[in-house]
């Protein structure tokens, strides 16, 4: 068949009206749902999840029978393009309702996961449990908020996970993918380039290992300071749960021990803030005020009425963690968090004000451009905001600081607070996809997904576990965007492009001095280059925007490198004066055996031992039929005269070959009774039913 532009083009026009409907339904349920954990919402989130499932799977297939190479418009082309990846809507129907349980279930589980004191209440993540990481500094409690979390959370969402990895590959497949991995990374190809992404991310983390490293071994120093030897060695790793954070990918809460110049101790912002009277309501005022100043758009008053900005005091049972919703029809755009008083909420109310933002710039175009230029992107403009928002300049202007900066001291004490969020990052942003593509493509098998969690951890970010793990444990599950099955890379580079899109926003707000004293408030110059972005939706090749943005079409960590450099210089003078071994080599942690099944006394995996069971009932059958026709054979020589008998072929004597296939009858009597036994084992457990697709699963409320 072939189509003329035209025709396409109302094919696309009836796709968009329709899409906008069926993904707004989709939108409302899954935010009723999600802010209000209930039987009923689940059932109508569900089933919208199905109708705009159907609609991308009628529209999909419709839209890989056009030959895109016969079209000359650029622009159809891409939409095409687009339109034919379907996700997993082209599962089979039964399968979709499955992997769609299957997601619903992980991502509650750990929403309503708690941890309870022995005699007491029991506390949720958020905020009870990171509040207990971030200000805790008695190891034990880190400890027992620690263990807990991955008990409540990690454990039982194992067998989950792995039939989660089934069908994600298969809905990858579907799609002309080999695993959901490589459907994941497809987001950041450019179209007519070779591939070279996982290339490009090594060279990326290459070139900001060496600070990291410097960052681990000052911290590490600080921390046997507080801690003593026998929590940390000097030139080992570091135990995960004395970081300030329950996943130690943020450090900032323990800027307190590490300090470099203690004398000059910070002003703590979030005291300021709860003297001020400061209410969530508030904060997301200012970041708006923030964008507003730069000439960008105001959020529309219905953001205001209908986002969930607090965790509700009603009862109801909600997800806490924060995201930032589009639901398509170009004026409901809204947040959900369970905001605190913290300046760390603060900044990141400026992230998600990024996210909104992204939302109403792109909202006149199609649906199918209706996202970042990649989702690095989509990260990286509120973190952008987030970095003149954190300057000194601005805090002094809106009141939550009162002191100028002094000195260098100054300058190096606040940069570490900025590196402790930034910098002891990277490996983690890193490596939280570098598992989960392994684990798609198989490289990780299922028997060892948490000794291969943390040998990644321990490769790229120097930690340990503070008890020994096992394979009883799945301590990947116990992160949000791995139960809630959310790619990852988007964060490790969107922390480099941040700081990239930052410094070409201050060129243009007309900064001089450092980069870290950049502030872009009131710079409608910016404003404009930032808008002139946003704007493209993802209608554009991602690295032409970054060109049309920063000159450069490649993500670069230069701009990261020279906000950091007066830190880094420091740094490194102080390690060398202590003498600090770089890194942990030689170390490794300790992780239990992994557990595995018997068969017959043998040591097998689970694979193994059921192929070695279904061997077994196929014997059994054999055995029975040998029974038969021994039994047979039994009945003859006794009834028969002949001088002369056979066994096993040989001629013989009638009673000595009797005795003989007496002997073999009463063999395979016993093996039979064994391999019958083994066979019912077998089929007990095959019969039970994957446990998210029965009732009882959502006796969670
Ligand atoms: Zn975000």
């Amino acid at each position: 068949m072939s189509y003329n532009e035209s025709e396409v083009k109302a094919f696309l026009q009836n796709y968009e009206r329709t899409a906008q409907v069926v993904w707004n339904k989709f939108m409302e349920a899954t935010w009723n749902y999600v802010t209000n954990i209930t039987k009923k919402n689940r059932g109508e989130m569900l089933h919208e999840d199905m109708e705009r499932s159907q609609h991308i799977l009628f529209f999909g297939t419709q839209a890989r029978l056009f030959n895109i190479a016969t079209f000359q418009d650029p622009v159809i082309k891409r939409m095409l393009r687009k339109m034919q990846n379907m996700g997993k809507a082209a599962l089979p129907v039964k399968e979709l309702q499955e992997y769609n349980q299957l997601l619903a279930y992980m991502e509650t589980m750990y929403s309503m996961a708690q941890v309870c004191l022995e005699e007491g209440p029991c506390l949720y993540l958020e905020p009870d449990l990171q509040e207990v990481m971030a200000n805790s500094r008695d190891q034990k409690e880190l400890l027992w908020a620690w263990q807990g979390w991955r008990d409540a959370v990690g454990r039982p969402l194992r067998t989950f996970f792995e039939r989660y990895v089934q069908l994600s590959n298969k809905a990858a497949n579907l799609n002309g993918y080999k695993d959901m991995g490589a459907l994941w990374r497809s987001k950041y190809d450019s179209e007519n380039e070779t591939n070279t992404l996982q290339h490009d991310l090594e060279l990326l983390f290459q070139e900001l290992q060496p600070l990291y490293l410097n960052l681990h071994a000052y911290v590490r120093r600080a921390l046997h300071r507080r801690y003593g030897p026998q929590f940390i060695d000097l030139k080992g790793p570091i135990p995960a749960h004395l970081l300030g954070d329950m996943w130690a990918q943020s450090w900032v809460n323990i800027l307190d021990l590490v300090l470099p110049f203690p004398e000059k101790p910070l002003e703590d912002i979030t005291k300021i803030m709860k003297g001020q009277r400061w209410k969530p309501h508030k904060m997301f005022q200012e970041a708006e005020k923030f964008f507003t100043s730069l000439g960008l758009l105001p959020t529309p008053m219905e953001f205001w009425s209908k986002s969930m900005l607090e965790k509700p005091a009603d009862g109801r049972e909600v997800m806490c963690h924060a995201s930032a919703w589009d639901f398509y029809n170009g004026h409901d755009f809204r947040i959900k968090r369970c905001t605190e008083v913290t300046i760390e909420d603060l900044l990141s109310v400026f992230h998600q004000m990024g996210h909104i933002q992204y939302f109403l710039q792109y909202k006149d175009l199609s649906v199918i451009f209706r996202e970042g230029a990649n989702p690095a992107f989509e990260e990286a403009v509120g973190s952008a905001i987030t970095l003149s928002a954190s300057s000194h300049k601005y805090l002094l202007n809106i009141g939550l600081l009162s002191l100028q900066f002094q000195d260098s001291k100054d300058e190096v004490n606040f940069l570490m607070g900025i590196a402790l969020e930034k910098i002891a990052f990277i490996p983690f942003g890193y490596l939280v996809d570098l598992y989960r593509w392994k684990v798609f493509d198989g490289t990780i098998h299922k028997n060892i997904y948490n000794q291969e969690w943390w040998s990644l951890r321990l490769k790229y970010q120097g930690l340990c576990p503070p008890v020994p793990r096992s394979e009883e444990d799945f301590d990947p599950g116990a992160k949000y965007h791995i139960s809630a099955s959310i790619p990852y890379l988007r964060y490790f580079l969107s922390v480099v492009l941040q700081f990239q899109l930052h410094e070409a926003l201050c060129r243009a707000s007309g900064h001089v001095g450092p980069l870290h004293h950049c502030n872009i408030y009131n710079s409608k110059m910016a404003g404009k280059l930032l808008e002139d972005a946003l704007k493209l939706g993802s209608s554009k090749p991602w690295p032409e925007v970054l060109k049309m943005m920063t000159g450069e079409s490649q993500v670069s960590t230069k701009a990261l490198m020279t906000y950091f450099k007066p830190l880094m210089n420091w740094l490194v003078t102080e390690n060398v004066r202590q003498g600090e071994v770089l890194g942990w080599p030689e170390f490794s942690c300790s992780f239990e055996e992994k557990e595995k099944n018997t068969f017959l006394g043998l040591e097998l995996d689970s694979d193994q031992a059921k192929t070695g069971q279904w061997v077994l009932l196929v014997l059994s059958f054999v055995m029975f039929l040998l029974v038969l026709m021994l039994g047979r054979r039994l009945y003859i020589l006794s009834t028969a005269q002949d001088t002369k008998a056979y066994f096993l072929g040989m001629a013989m004597e009638p009673h000595k070959a009797a005795k003989g296939q007496w002997i073999l009858l009463g063999l395979c009597v016993l093996l039979l009774v064994c391999s019958i036994s083994l066979a019912i084992k077998i089929f007990t457990q095959q019969s039970k039913k994957p446990l998210w697709m029965t009732a009882e699963w959502w006796g969670l409320n």
